[in-house]
């Protein structure tokens, strides 16, 4: 028997959000690695050994995959949302370049899943209807002035932005610094909407314009959307609609 190793997204939160494809990789696996919370998602039974690790060991964690899957085990790397969105399937392939030469032969998959920023997107409406871009605000994995740089060129290109990562306990600064820029180079009313928790039983989504966002409405368990300068709002009785027309005018 060829083991195999599956990259699979698990979605925001919801099992109604997990893909069939999805499903159906994780009933036929023999081991699942991931973060504690994600493996925590999938149900023991038997037969399946649930492998729990903690956040930031990353690479490690790919190579135990990639390690079992060389003995010939059916192994599913679970990641939130989509699995290539800051997630595991990046880690597994410079896992794969950089490891045991046989580990290219492996039978490795990637699973899409829904990722934060669409499921967040369609709670409020359709704010990435037109151009937009997704930058990870941690700067675990790169120097804070990188960050600053993206955010500052897509702010001048007009994109609505996703940002992920928004805010961690141990650095909230980097979210400060981030809206900073925002005032410094956006209109006071542009829309920015804070989806905590999207698709599970403590989602939270609060739109405001950036004028009245602050930096406490942001931590890990939230996608932090700002619109374009075309997003736009269609107050009504509750929560309003937000878009972002299609087109833009020549
Ligand atoms: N692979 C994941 C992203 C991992 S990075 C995906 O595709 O969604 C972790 C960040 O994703 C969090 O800090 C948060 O910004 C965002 N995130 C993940 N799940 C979320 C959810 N259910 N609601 C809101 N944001 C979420």
């Amino acid at each position: 028997m060829t083991g195999s190793v599956v990259i699979a997204g698990l979605g925001p939160g919801s099992d109604a959000l997990v893909t069939p494809e999805v499903r159906a990789a994780l009933d036929a696996a023999t081991d699942i690695i991931g973060y504690i919370p994600y493996v925590r998602r999938v149900a023991p039974r038997a037969g399946l050994t649930r492998h729990e690790s903690d956040n930031r060991v990353e690479i490690d964690r790919a190579r135990h995959a990639l390690t079992l899957a060389a003995g010939g085990a059916r192994v599913v790397v679970v990641s939130s949302g989509d699995p290539g969105v800051f997630a595991m399937a990046s880690a597994v392939f410079e896992a794969v370049e950089h490891g045991e030469r046989a580990w290219r032969e492996l039978d490795v998959r990637v699973l899409p899943g829904i990722t934060a920023m669409l499921a967040a997107a369609a709670r409020v409406g359709a704010p990435l209807g037109h151009d937009f871009c997704a930058i990870n605000l941690s700067d675990n994995l790169k120097p804070w002035a990188l960050i600053e740089k993206r955010l500052r060129l897509a702010v001048e290109a007009d994109f609505a932005m996703a940002f992920y990562n928004p805010r961690s306990a141990s650095r909230p600064e980097g979210f400060v610094r981030a809206l900073d820029v925002l005032r410094e180079t956006c209109a006071p009313d542009r829309v920015m909407i804070f989806a905590r928790a999207v698709c599970t039983p403590d989602e939270q989504i609060t739109v405001r314009p950036l004028a009245e966002a602050d930096p406490g409405m942001a931590d890990m368990r939230t996608l932090v959307l700002v619109g374009s300068s075309a997003t736009r709002l269609i107050p009504r009785k509750g929560a309003p609609f937000v878009y972002t027309p299609r087109s833009v005018p020549a």
